[in-house]
Parts: C-alpha cells; structure tokens; sequence
C-alpha cells in the first residue's frame, strides 16, 4: 500500500495544504497527517499499520466508539433499502420522534447536514421571528463556518466587530456582535446601545472549540433572562455538548432553556447530520409554513437518520454514567504521567474536564480567551508529537478538546497506561 508520506506529497497536489479541513492539518508540526485505512472502538490505525487510541475521535461524533456494531449493522440494512429518496420516508420521524420524547423545550426539529448549516438556519430563523438583524456572539465560541459567525474582537474592543477571515463583507460582520464570555456588564451595554435591534445571543453553553471554557450557570441564566426581558432569542449551539454532556446536553444538565438549539455530530453518529429545534411558534416560521427558507438536497439522508438513531438508544443514563467515570479514570492517568514524564518535562499541564470532553491546557482557571496562554501551540506541539510517537491520537491542535467515548474502557484504559510509561 501506498505510503503515508506518499499519500501527502499527492493530497498537497489535490486539495488546498492536503486536507479537507484546516483542523486536520498538521501546520507547525514535525511530522505529517496520519492516513486513517480503518477504525474500530477506541483504534484508529493508519495506511503503514500503526495503531493509536484516538481521543480525537472525529471530533466528537463517535460517542460509542469507531464502527459500533448495533450502528454498523443498521446502516447495512438502510443501504439495502436506498440511499437518498429527495422526498418524504419514515426514517426521520423516528428520529425526531425519539428526540422530541426526550427533550422537553422543543416541539419540532429540522434535520440539515451539519452543523455549520443547523447554525446558519438558527440565526436566519431568529431574525425572520424577531425581525431584527445582530446578533450577540461570544469571543472564544465557535459555531460553524457561515459567514457571520466568523467574527471575533479582543476584549479592548468588545462591541465592535471585526471578521477573522478573509472574504467576509463588512456589511455582514457588522451585524454581529461581539463580546466576552462571563461578562454581564458588557452584554448590558450592548443591549442598551443597540435598543430593539438585536435578534437573538448565541452561544455554546459549554464552550469547547477554544479548549474548555467553562461558564458559570449564573452567566447562561442571565442570558436567558436578559433576552426574555429585550424581546430576543436565546440560542444554544449545541452541537459538541447535545448528547454528550446529558441526553439534552447543557439546556438538560443546567435546567437553563434556550429558544432555539442546534444540534450536530452525535446526532448522525458519525453520518453527516445537523439539526435546528424550538418550539412550534418559532418553527413555523420555516418554509413552507412561514417565509424564512431553508433547504437541503440531502436533508434527513436516510443512512444518516439511521445511524444517529442507532447512536443515541444507547445513550441511556448508565451509558452516561459510564462515559463520564472513564473519562475520570483517562484524566487521573494523563494528569500522572504528565507529572511524571522525562523528569517533569510536561508537568506545568493540567487537565481540564467537563463530563467525556477534556482539554490539555498548561495553565489553570482558563475559562475566557483572554486567559489562554499566548504560547499554548508551542507548548502543546512536542506533547502531541510525543503522545502520537506512543500511538496516542489528540486533535493536532493546541486549542480542540479530548473527546472520550464509550468504547474507552478499562482495557484501552490499561492500554493507554501501557503505552503513556512505554
Ligand atoms: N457549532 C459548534 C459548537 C461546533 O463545535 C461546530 C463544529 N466543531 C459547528 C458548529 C460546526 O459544525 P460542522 O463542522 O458540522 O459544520
């Protein structure tokens, strides 16, 4: 078989710096994307037959683990019946039913692919119901590639909008404001300097796409109080933390309801699945009932209802249980070894975690951006490099989060102990 360096000298030829998406590229890095040819539980292994115990795992979808069978043998019966019918079947409505019977703030959900485009609905579905045009976004979440979530600002200039990357108009950044994480002041302000013309506040209400920074419930209820009182929407992206951190994600674990959540990863089980719910009055703002469109060729693939389906009957609440004390058990071992190692090389790491997600960040109390170490890449670069010479896959990136799934158990625990003191 080909080799990986191989596979990489003709990917840079094929697609822009050889991936797919920039956060699987290894950029700054001593060495080169692995290749994955198969995947099984908690093991990647790659085209020159290294295995790793993955804690990247897709970036979160496989929350029972790479190739789960149950799921696996669902997606062979749905192949045999067809993969795509671009009009109505019954596969879907046994997802939302099943979804809908579970959590109890939404009435209706629409399934999309991702969940960038679950995002990209939610703001539009929010302005077409409050008829008004900003939104509040937080410095330090991210929520997918459209446009005008692609916005970020320093805290000296909280308010103001400024796009990070290239190709984003300024007539559209401008609708997007932005403000720190934690703080109430600044979104008081906000609100009282753009009276009647913020739709709705966005945010992750477990930020985990810049490490782990944890809120404090009190700021999530002081949101969802502040939007009730300035007749705007709340929004809970919820597409790392829906079925991850509860069944209902943060809106469940925190009792706090948001009036629209999207949904992603998990949802698909791995397949290609975004979704966006709220109550019935909001929703019937959609196309075709109302004049907010939205649309997808693929929308609520067959193959992808299925498998998100298969993927969250498992997720009962032992299943929780479980996810999470193996997790405990993963940072004990990471936070030993990291003390222990070379003499202390990585000891100044701490681990920070919230149920199966976990962030290697060397510094503690990181809950806003502007608290996150300035030299986190250069610090986080030789652990990475190290854990993936001893067959330990993270995220290549200094600022994504671990994600533990159910098929991290005590015999790949014991095997990462193995190999950590290898
Ligand atoms: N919102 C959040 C909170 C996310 O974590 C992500 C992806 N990491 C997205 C939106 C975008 O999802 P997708 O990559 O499926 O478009």
């Amino acid at each position: 078989m080909t080799t990986q360096n191989e596979l990489f000298e003709k990917s840079k030829d094929l697609v822009p710096g050889g991936v797919h998406s920039p956060v699987r590229s290894f950029k700054g890095l001593h060495t080169t994307p692995r290749f994955i040819k198969k995947a099984h539980g908690a093991f990647i292994e790659d085209v020159d037959g290294k295995d790793y115990i993955d804690f990247c795992m897709s970036f979160g979808p496989l929350v029972l683990g790479h190739k789960d069978s149950d799921v696996e043998k669902s997606l062979v019966d749905a192949l045999s019946r067809g993969w795509s019918y671009g009009t109505c079947e019954p596969y879907s409505l046994d997802l939302a039913s099943f979804l809908l019977s579970k959590i109890d703030f939404v009435d209706q959900i629409r399934f999309v692919n991702s969940g960038t485009e679950a995002v990209m609905t939610a703001l539009r579905l929010a302005r077409g119901a409050t008829k008004k045009d900003k939104i509040i976004k937080f410095n330090g979440c991210y929520h997918g590639h459209t446009d005008s979530m692609l916005i970020k600002a320093g805290s000296g200039l909280a308010g103001t909008s400024e796009a990070s990357s290239a190709g984003v108009p300024e007539g559209i950044s401008k609708d997007t404001l932005i403000l720190e994480l934690g703080n109430t002041e600044e979104v008081i302000q906000c609100f009282k300097d753009h009276p009647g013309e913020i739709a709705a506040i966005i945010i992750e209400p477990l930020p985990a796409n810049n490490g782990l920074l944890i809120q404090e419930k009190s700021f999530l209820e002081f949101l969802r109080k502040i939007t009730k009182d300035n007749d705007a929407l709340l929004i809970f992206d919820e597409v790392i933390s829906g079925f991850r951190v509860a069944f209902g994600g943060m809106a469940e674990l925190t009792g706090i309801t948001p009036d629209i959540v999207t949904y992603g990863k998990i949802i698909g089980g791995g397949l290609p699945v975004g979704a966006i719910a709220a109550k019935k009055e909001i929703m019937d703002n959609l196309a075709p009932v109302g004049s907010v469109y939205q649309a997808g060729t693929l929308s609520a693939n067959p193959l992808a209802m299925v498998g998100g389906l298969e993927t969250l009957k498992k997720m009962t609440p032992k299943a929780y249980e479980e996810i999470n004390a193996n997790t405990t058990k993963i940072i004990n071992v990471f936070n030993k070894w990291l003390k222990e190692y070379n003499d202390g090389e990585f000891s100044h790491y701490s681990l920070t975690s919230h149920s199966s997600l976990f962030w290697i960040v060397a510094a503690e109390g990181v809950n806003c951006m502007d608290k996150i170490p300035a030299d986190i890449t250069e610090k986080f670069n030789p652990l990475f490099e190290t854990l993936l010479e001893k067959g330990i896959y993270l995220s290549p990136n200094a600022y994504e989060v671990g994600f533990v799934s159910l098929a991290h158990n005590d015999e790949v625990i014991g095997e990462l102990e193995k190999r950590l003191w290898n």
